[in-house]
């Protein structure tokens, strides 16, 4: 490692199969991110250390590093905007969190954050969707949806593998499927190829099946296009099932099972393994949100699903998400970097704020997670919000970014001791 990141003085964390061992002073990474990153990281790392403080007092703390992805990086590493140092330690450092990064359109690098998860095999994108009391929703009743989608962050159209019309590689390719497997399509079309496999399928399944039975989630439910794409999206829902039947048969019971043997009623402490088809899920998500749980899905359904979904509790400005594989964890705010705002002290920190969250859960400070979610809610509750949600409510109190974090802090204490 160069100089150019330290780290400090800290425990690095350990992760054995996907799971971080207990510390009590974590070196964890941070990356600000590009436009209004840095207005939001400032924020969330100071109202992390007094949620910490809030619930540990001295005892325990968390050994920051930053590191450096984005325009940052760029400047400090002669253009680079994902040096392998940043790599590296991450690797080292095996849990990070990072503000948004932008991603040129149409030239360049594909995407930092698709490079970033394909490097570290973070093979699971995991995003909690909850309602906090007072956020502004269109629904009548957000506070029924409460789920996690687990999304395949590395095969389907992630992979990448696409011929543009009219290169010789989309001829050939065109060519071969019509010649040789007797495929029929227009002239010229762009073609892309969509692989799921049994083996990233098997194990995204499988950390979704684990999260639920560690988290006391009654269902996991295999979310898929298989009636039109059986042998890629059907084949997901089959490996799905497959996973809960050889791995967990003591601990998960089938939708079919119940209805059948057990009257409609799940016997106690087994987690349901259903699949809905990918189109109808959005309707039952919107109609009947309480009867999901935990989703698995591909890497497009889930894509769509996460942002659809987070738009029924406030919307991706406070929407959390991490990208987990089975050596590191990134969590991350989930929307972009929103250029505009970039400097202004004004937007919601609130999805990097709750990504902190789930990470402090993910490192086992459950309590500290706690807190960070019962003040931001307490917060939100209590009409101080940032512009985004001001322009949605009527007699809100509206804030800058830092003044947000602020009245955060300011409810850390109370919220410890109730
Ligand atoms: P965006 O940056 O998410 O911004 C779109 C709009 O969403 C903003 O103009 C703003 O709405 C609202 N918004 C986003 N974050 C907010 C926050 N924290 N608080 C309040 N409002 C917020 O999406 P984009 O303009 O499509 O993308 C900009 C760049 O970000 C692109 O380069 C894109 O590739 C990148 N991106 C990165 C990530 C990531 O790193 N994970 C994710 C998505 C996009 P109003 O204008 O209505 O106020």
């Amino acid at each position: 490692m160069t100089t150019t990141i330290k780290l400090p003085e800290g425990e690095c964390l350990v992760m054995r199969d996907g799971k971080v061992e207990p510390a009590t002073q974590p070196i964890i990474g941070f990356v600000e991110g590009d436009g209004i990153g840095p207005d939001i990281t400032k924020v969330c790392l100071g109202v992390w250390d007094a949620a910490v403080r809030s619930v540990y007092g001295d005892k325990r703390r968390v050994a920051w590093c930053e590191l450096f992805m984005g325009e940052k990086a760029a400047s400090l590493f002669g253009g680079n905007p994902f040096p392998d140092e940043t790599l590296a330690a991450i690797r080292k450092l095996k849990v990070a969190i990072k503000g948004p990064l932008g991603t040129p359109v149409g030239t360049g690098i594909r995407s930092l954050n698709v490079a970033l998860r394909q490097k570290l095999d973070l093979y699971a994108c995991i995003r909690p969707v909850r309602y906090y009391q007072g956020v502004p929703s269109p629904m009548k009743q957000p506070e029924k949806l409460d789920i996690v989608i687990f999304r395949e962050n590395t095969e389907d159209v992630y992979a990448g593998i696409e011929y543009a019309s009219g290169t010789p590689e989309n001829r050939r390719l065109a060519d071969f499927l019509r010649q040789e497997m007797q495929a029929s399509f227009f002239e010229d079309a762009g073609l892309g190829i969509k692989p799921i496999s049994p083996f990233a399928s098997k194990r995204l399944v499988r950390k979704a099946i684990r999260y639920a039975l560690e988290h006391g989630r009654k269902s996991v439910t295999l979310v898929h296009k298989g009636n039109i794409m059986k042998f890629t999206e059907g084949a997901f829902r089959t490996w799905g099932y497959e996973v809960a039947r050889d791995e967990f048969a003591q601990e998960t019971i089938t939708e079919e099972q119940v209805n059948k043997e057990c009257g409609g009623q799940p016997p106690a402490g087994k987690v349901v393994i259903n699949d809905r088809i990918a189109d109808i899920m959005f309707q039952l998500l919107l109609l009947r949100p309480e009867e999901f749980d935990v989703l698995a899905t591909p890497n497009l359904n889930g894509d769509y699903l996460s942002d659809a979904t987070a738009a029924q509790v406030g919307g991706v400005g406070i929407a959390p998400g991490a990208n987990v594989g089975d050596e590191a964890a990134v969590f991350e705010a989930t929307h972009g970097t929103a250029p505009k705002y970039a400097g202004q002290d004004k937007v919601n920190p609130g999805s990097l704020l709750l990504s902190g969250a789930d990470m402090f859960e993910f490192i086992g400070w459950h309590p500290v997670s706690a807190v960070l979610r019962a003040a931001y809610e307490k917060t939100v509750r209590d009409g101080i919000v940032t512009y985004d949600f001001a322009r949605q409510m009527t007699g809100a109190t509206e804030v800058a970014t830092s003044a947000f974090g602020q009245a955060v802090i300011e409810r850390l204490s109370a919220v410890a001791q109730s």
